[in-house]
């Protein structure tokens, strides 16, 4: 069970990695309206490197959490740009919640988020609000932990914090940006959405089917 929920975390890796390849040009013009322009860039190169550590980890034999530990240091280190620190920092904290030797669950999953989205906001610093990958991170992981307690299926839930990523990073757009690079741009960003909340909301909608969580 610890090795089929090892597998679980490669396969969402390898989803991630397709879903932002095909993204990777419309990430980096949302950033080139307010920022620099690589998001794209920067995140396809930290999920490239997080997959090959994943793939690496699985083949010796590495658990779950070990498997996205390896990902999530790769990721940060290869990625490059404050997104590619975040999405390692978050994706420790959320392999610290993973079941080494039992099958992963939907309390792992819901643990795993809300603890991403507490270590993104320390060690970022931004807040809901703030125009960051937050705006999508912090309803996502509220919303999924609200319809587990509601006993909802592990599917519906998992839809619902989709709807609510792809809602608030669609709330961005209202927002002048008051962190991260954008912020010196001001107004310019008014009306275009934050490259890393969109980002983060097309990841979750694709690896949710890939946890069967
Ligand atoms: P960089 O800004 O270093 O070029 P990226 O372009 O890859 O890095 O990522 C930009 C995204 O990072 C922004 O759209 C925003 O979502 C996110 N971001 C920037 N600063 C912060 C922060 N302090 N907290 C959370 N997210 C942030
Ligand atoms: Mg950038
Ligand atoms: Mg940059």
């Amino acid at each position: 069970e610890g090795a089929e929920a090892a597998r679980l975390v490669v396969r969402a890796l390898h989803r991630a990695q397709r879903v932002l390849h095909v993204a990777e040009d419309e990430l980096g013009t949302l950033d080139a309206i307010a920022g620099d322009g690589d998001h794209g860039r920067g995140m396809c190169r930290g999920v490239d490197a997080a997959v090959e550590a994943a793939d690496e980890a699985l083949a010796a034999g590495a658990d779950a959490p070990s498997v996205l530990r390896r990902a999530a240091e790769r990721w940060a280190d290869r990625a490059g740009g404050t997104s590619g620190a975040l999405w390692g920092v978050g994706l420790l904290a959320l392999a610290d919640r993973l079941p080494a030797d039992e099958a992963l669950a939907g309390a792992h999953v819901v643990d795993g988020v809300r603890a991403a989205r507490d270590e993104v906001c320390a060690v970022g610093g931004a807040r809901a609000g703030d125009k960051t990958l937050v705006d999508a991170l912090d309803p996502a992981a509220e919303t999924l932990a609200a319809a587990h307690r509601n006993g909802a299926a592990a599917p519906d839930a998992w839809r619902a914090a989709v709807r609510a990523a792809r809602d608030g990073a669609d709330r961005t757009k209202d927002i002048t940006a008051r962190r991260g690079r954008s912020r010196v741009l001001g107004d310019k960003s008014l009306g275009v959405a934050d490259p890393g909340a969109t980002s983060l909301a097309l990841l979750l909608a694709e690896v949710g089917d890939a946890l069967g969580v």
